[in-house]
């Protein structure tokens, strides 16, 4: 669906109406603030193809798992964050005909999202079949400052008619999700209640008992004044609405102000919800709808600031990465621990809005530059807090003795995935964990963490490992056997290259760790080592027994390292060879072809040469990343960042832009067809890495931050800024070379091919 978006440098467009297209705008058009957000849906009435989406950050609901055939170990339920109530909704009745776009004739349409100040804005013009023709400019955004709160300013002008004009502002929770196992509704009425110029609806979330109020205060202005038309209430089963009736005049505007709130039990005593509602709708409404906006471009502003990456010479790669960390800002903001990152955000049901190893894997690198530290030390935290869970979900397959395995998925930190080479094997992402604390102790020197939280989370991912692993008499090494790596094309394989080198990084990192805390503050390791139940001894002396014996499967021919044992034995094909009539695989193919092809979903090897690059020599990157790209089908979003930052670690410029095409205009562009489900939110933090750690070749080595530019052939320039232990930086590389601007008044020194320099505070160099 290329060309489809307008080329714009700060706004997304879409130009005329395109019903086909309708799902796939309404998730790029997608609105948040990280509390809530919603997908792009009209305000009015619409009866075409849609998939309606209102979604309140960490309100889930238990969904009963739905398995053709059960294996002890699956979870009862799949966590998931819910369609809630629609505050949008705005009825428009025109001389008794409802206003529906998909009934009408319409001469003009535009969406536009205005990514620089944080808002949607649709106009149109359309004819009902009465000949009634009517232009609407409907502006709203969920706010950033007051983040329970989101505004409508809703224009409405009769162009060939003076009569009746109903509108009716609505709350309704009456709603239904899509991806319901047993098309259940998950949500209880506990009450409704209307009020002067506004009602609202308390609801229940069935099972897991979160209360969400939802209302909404309206104003209507006409002629200049404000329109005092009394209202009749409507209610209806979680609904409630205030309809009134207007009289127009032809080319006379009437604009309806929704201001509108959403409260959650996670965050307010529930018997307060109502009154708290109201103050929240009181206070906004009282800011106003003008004083919103501006907040809203300065809360932007502010976020650009520290975000925003600039394209010179390429609108359409600057309007494809602008977006996607405008999204990633939309989703999570990093206020609040108990929030995380699901991979459609707030912009589809598909993933259940849950938790996977994308947060750590591929959101962590994204936030701890363009944030200030406690926003990733929250995503941190979040996983700290679910250890218990962690424990539990461990036990669930048989492992004890103080072993964690994080989940696949899950909201609550209980694993709610359900098909069992995925819940039982795809044990990687527990090795994304420890990753991830790596990194942010590698980019802030928080060492803190590790002392706090950190080692107590090592301690339980390395006591896994140290389990799932086998001693094999034959080869007298310790394998690792039934796995799932991150190519979900191969199930139930035996010694995963990656797996295993992760597994051993976390029991080595973790023996390191040990001895760090101990240095930093041997009174609190004692207490932890007592928490714990810590043999350290024992426990350490089998982790090293297992790193200095673990078998990882090689190649001599090759001399690459082998995915899993026998993966040589499949028929080597390239996916050049294949037929494009095939692809995508797991839409042509059957699952049992393409799990006994050699195809790979996504970064598998190359996940762990990208971890651990250090490691390896560029000769050994460079021979792998030949053998296995070739054989990679890039299926899944995550897929092609990688490859491009490897691919310019390679010096392979050429490739590394290919594949940076390929991520940041995934969802402006449709390209997998699948947008319609929602945005590919996570993969858009790896769209950010391939600019940041691909083209700048960004890395913290020693503590320092390095740089390695090359400029993509289209760019005149590329510059960024970057927060690091408190100074910000603006890295711009252009034709000229590189210029370094220390936006702070922290001196930083940093490293350009291997070259150090030093930024005064509130200066600049230029390399
Ligand atoms: C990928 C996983 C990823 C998930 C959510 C799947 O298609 O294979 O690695 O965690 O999508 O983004």
């Amino acid at each position: 669906m290329k060309d489809y978006i307008k080329i714009d440098e700060w706004n997304i467009i879409e130009e005329g109406f395109d019903p086909h297209h309708n799902k796939v705008s309404e998730s790029i058009f997608s609105l948040g603030n990280g509390r809530m957000g919603q997908r792009a849906n009209f305000e009015e009435a619409y009866s075409g193809e849609t998939l309606q989406g209102n979604y309140v950050a960490g309100v889930y609901y238990n969904d009963k798992t739905r398995v053709g055939w059960w294996k002890n170990g699956y979870p009862e339920y799949f966590s998931k964050v819910i369609n809630a109530a629609n505050w949008i909704g705005i009825d428009v009745v025109i001389d008794g005909i409802q206003l529906d776009l998909a009934k009408c004739e319409i001469s003009s349409f535009r969406r536009e999202l205005n990514m620089q100040e944080g808002y949607l804005k649709r106009n149109f013009t359309a004819k009902n079949s009465a000949g009634k023709e009517v232009e609407v400019e409907s502006i709203r955004f969920c706010s950033m400052v007051d983040d329970e709160a989101g505004v409508i300013k809703y224009t409405i002008t009769p162009k060939n008619f003076s009569g009746s004009i109903t509108l009716t502002p609505f709350i309704d929770g009456d709603v239904v999700n899509q991806d319901a196992n047993y098309d259940e509704k998950f949500w209880d009425e506990i009450g409704k209640e209307s009020f002067t110029n506004g009602c609202l609806v308390h609801l229940r979330t069935k099972k897991t008992g979160f209360d969400v109020v939802t209302g909404m205060l309206y104003y209507i202005i006409q002629n200049e004044e404000v329109v005092n038309a009394s209202a009749e209430s409507i209610e209806k089963e979680k609904y409630i609405g205030a309809k009134v009736e207007l009289q127009a005049q032809q080319g006379q505007a009437i604009t309806l102000f929704k201001y509108a709130a959403n409260l959650s039990s996670q965050n307010h005593p529930v018997e307060q919800l109502a009154d708290k509602l109201k103050e929240t709708l009181d206070r906004v409404s009282k800011k106003g709808f003008d004083t919103m906006l501006s907040e809203q471009a300065n809360a932007w502003a502010e976020k650009w600031k520290h975000n925003d990456i600039i394209i010179e010479g390429d609108a359409s790669a600057q309007q494809g990465i602008r977006f996607n960390i405008f999204q990633l800002n939309q989703t999570y903001t990093g206020q609040d621990d108990r929030l995380n990152i699901g991979p459609k955000g707030f912009t589809g049901e598909k993933y259940g809005g849950v938790t996977y190893w994308d947060t750590e894997a591929y959101c962590v690198p994204f936030y701890l530059s363009t944030a200030e530290q406690q926003v990733t030390k929250n995503l941190l935290l979040y996983r700290y807090k679910q250890l218990p869970q962690a424990y539990e979900n461990a036990a669930m397959l048989g492992f004890g003795n103080g072993a964690a395995l994080y989940p696949m998925v899950s909201i609550n930190g209980l694993e709610c995935h359900n098909e069992w080479e995925i819940t039982f094997e795809e044990l990687h992402r527990n090795g994304a964990m420890a990753y991830a604390i790596f990194n942010y102790v590698r980019y802030t020197a928080d060492e803190s963490y590790l002392v706090d939280y950190g080692l107590e989370v090592l301690i339980g991912i390395a006591r896994f490992w140290s389990q799932r692993v086998s001693w094999s008499e034959v080869k007298q090494q310790y394998v690792m056997l039934g796995i799932t790596g991150p190519n979900e094309y191969e199930n139930n394989v035996n010694n995963n290259w990656y797996t295993n080198t992760l597994a051993c990084w976390c029991m080595q990192y973790t023996t390191e760790v040990i001895e760090k805390v101990k240095g930093l503050d041997e009174a609190k390791y004692k207490a932890l080592v007592t928490k714990l139940n810590f043999n350290e001894q024992d426990e350490i002396g089998k982790f090293i027994h297992i790193i200095e014996n673990m078998y990882f499967p090689y190649d001599e021919q090759h001399r690459v390292f082998m995915q899993q044992d026998g993966y040589l034995d499949k028929e080597q094909i390239l996916v050049k060879d294949l037929p494009a009539s095939d692809r995508p695989l797991n839409q042509k193919w059957s699952w049992d072809r393409i799990l006994r092809s050699c195809f790979i979903k996504q970064a598998d090897v190359l996940q762990g040469i990208y971890f651990f690059e250090d490691q390896y020599d560029i000769e050994t990157i460079r021979r792998n990343y030949d053998f296995y790209e070739p054989r990679t089908v890039h299926e899944s979003s995550l897929s092609p960042c990688l490859h491009a930052i490897i691919a310019a670690k390679l010096g392979d410029e050429a490739r590394a832009y290919e594949f940076y095409l390929r991520t940041a205009r995934l969802d402006l562009d449709d390209y997998n067809n699948d947008t319609e489900d929602g945005c590919h939110i996570t993969s858009m933090a790896g769209t950010w890495m391939t600019v940041v750690e691909g083209f700048a070749g960004m890395r913290v080595r020693d503590g320092k931050l390095s740089f390695r530019p090359f400029l993509p052939g289209k760019w005149q320039s590329f510059s960024f800024n970057i927060g690091f232990r408190g100074a910000l930086l603006n890295i711009k590389v252009s034709k000229e070379g590189v210029l370094v601007k220390n936006l702070s008044d922290i001196e930083a020194t940093i490293l350009v091919d291997d070259k150090q320099s030093p930024v005064k505070a509130n200066s600049e160099v230029s390399i």
